[in-house]
């Protein structure tokens, strides 16, 4: 690997081990673009976009649209958009946060936050992040919040309780996945122990917490290994990946005559259909208000959104070596060899002829490689935020992602190779035009 390309994985796994909640990756997100130029517009004040300007909104915390604005021409040359998303399966705090069992065992309360493997969430040490609503001055405050300790655990039961968890090792959602947090000391309340650990970081105590968003993440950092340490083991590569090689295009992208756009949604692993997600009104009231703001009419309005063209950038499954018939006969990604270009008959990909031809085209331009991905017909697989996109902005979308596996584990596996080549074709992408 060339020391440019070594230097990106590094940045990329730096970015993974820094953000450990949406709140945290679009927090990092929005330090990488103001280094870069981008300066962050609020949806309430009065914008005035500039032609060569660089620009970003956040939403909620924990989505954001950056774009650059060219030179002259949007009607006639639309945006190029990519969009990912910034939320991972996990284990979120309940309201209430503490339980005491009659034995004495502090634990945590929590809910699963999309599709999670839950039995990865087991032996290992977990801390918690998030964002707290405060109460100061009178005024109420958000204060992204992180404790980097290892202050949680699972333990598994053990073998001798259970001696089929090897052959039916299923786990109940309620029951068994509250975290162990301490044992109970006289006199404090259940719910104080967690307020306690949050006093000690931020200084906020229980009567100044008006409300939270607090998820556990795995401890460890993220780590490269294989023999020649190509590959990537670490939490939330799906879908940071993707929003750091989108991000790291548009920020090295020159400017164009349409405007580049990188939009990283929340919310998908449980539908998209938040404010801050991709089937929300959101990323329509942003490109419209792009528009109007550069003096396009409702007319110059229709045609860039007609000329514009998109890439739903999720991550995708390379065929597993320990259960390769999981996948269909002719479409086998693996690891490596390219970002993988996702087909579904049912459209729960939203990959046409046509959007899959313009990727191919900007791979060929960057001279990377990638690979296509159709589901065997008897298991339906996954979705993402692509069919939204397109369905709510009529722009062609094509939906690709780096091959992984362990998808939706507490710590997934990738190759660094995918990551170079993906970041690759965003930019050629970014940096091409109009294509069809
Ligand atoms: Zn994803």
């Amino acid at each position: 690997m060339e020391k440019r390309e070594q230097k990106f994985a590094e940045d990329l796994l730096q970015y993974l081990n820094d953000s450990p909640t949406a709140f945290h990756a679009v927090e990092n997100a929005a330090v990488m673009l103001k280094e870069h130029g981008f300066q962050e517009l609020k949806e309430t004040d009065s914008w005035s976009l500039q032609e060569d300007g660089r620009y970003f909104v956040i939403k909620n915390s924990s989505a954001l649209i950056a774009f650059t604005v060219g030179r002259g021409g949007l009607a006639k040359e639309g945006f190029r958009i990519i969009g990912a998303h910034t939320d991972s399966p996990c284990l979120k705090i309940k309201p209430g946060a503490g339980s005491i069992t009659p034995d004495g065992y502090v634990r945590l309360n929590v809910e699963i936050y999309g599709g999670a493997i839950l039995n990865t969430w087991f032996d290992r040490p977990l801390a918690l992040a998030g964002r707290l609503v405060v109460k100061e001055d009178g005024a109420l405050r958000e204060k992204l919040i992180r404790i980097d300790k290892p202050v949680f655990m699972i333990p598994n039961l053990c073998i001798h309780f259970h001696r089929d968890v090897n052959e039916k090792g299923a786990y109940n959602k309620q029951t068994d996945m509250m975290p162990l947090f301490c044992m109970k000391e006289e006199g404090v309340e259940k719910e104080d122990y967690l307020f306690e650990l949050l006093q000690e970081e931020i200084g906020t105590g229980k009567t100044d917490i008006v409300d939270y968003e607090l998820f556990l993440y795995e401890y460890q950092k993220g780590i490269f290994t294989g023999k020649n340490q190509e590959f990537i083991s670490a939490s939330r590569i799906d879908d940071l990946s993707m929003v750091y090689a989108g991000l790291s295009a548009l920020t090295e992208a020159k400017t164009g005559k349409g405007c580049q756009v990188f939009a990283a949604f929340d919310n998908e692993e449980v539908g998209s259909t938040t404010a801050q997600g991709a089937n929300s009104g959101l990323f329509l009231h942003i490109l419209n208000r792009i528009c109007k703001n550069l003096g396009l009419t409702d007319e110059g309005y229709f045609q860039a959104i007609a000329n514009s063209t998109s890439i739903s950038a999720d991550l995708a499954h390379a065929v597993h070596p320990n259960y390769s018939d999981k996948h269909d006969t002719e479409t086998r990604p693996v690891l490596g060899k390219g970002a993988v270009i996702k087909y579904s008959a049912s459209q729960r990909y939203a990959t046409t002829a046509h959007s899959a031809a313009y990727f191919m085209e900007a791979c060929k331009r960057a001279g990377v490689p990638f690979q296509k991905f159709v589901n065997r017909n008897d298991i339906p697989g996954g979705s993402t935020i692509g069919p939204a996109l397109s369905g709510l902005t009529t722009i062609p979308t094509v939906d690709i992602g780096a091959p992984v596996l362990a998808m939706h584990s507490i710590r997934e596996f990738g190759a660094v190779a995918d990551n170079v080549y993906t970041k690759q074709v965003f930019l050629a992408y970014y940096e091409g035009d109009r294509s069809m």
